[in-house]
């Protein structure tokens, strides 16, 4: 399915182990993983950042990521819709 070049290692600085998925090895992407769920980096920003790669499907144009880097307007978007939903869901359950 993904074809990933075998030689291919982690875009990491220093890291050097071979390239899992969107360019970083399994313990790099792991720690995205994390970083996206702890709020401290959207993908779009490590993608920015050349920590990882974009998904296979091209949902990030050269134009787009110039956009997103130029204006934090749809990082802020980003966060506050997942603080939006928690608050929600927990007032909702406050209500009740
Ligand atoms: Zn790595």
């Amino acid at each position: 399915m993904i074809s990933i070049s075998k030689s291919a290692t982690c875009l990491t600085p220093g890291c050097g182990r071979i390239a899992y998925s969107r360019g970083i090895c399994q313990r790099c992407y792991a720690c995205a993983k994390q970083m996206r769920q702890n709020g401290e980096a959207t993908e779009t920003e490590l993608i920015d950042a050349g920590m990882m790669l974009p998904s296979r499907l091209p949902s990030i144009s050269p134009f787009r990521a110039a956009f997103l880097a130029k204006t934090a307007k749809a990082k802020a978007s980003t966060k506050t819709k997942v603080s939006l939903t928690t608050r929600t869901r927990k007032s909702a359950h406050a209500k009740r």
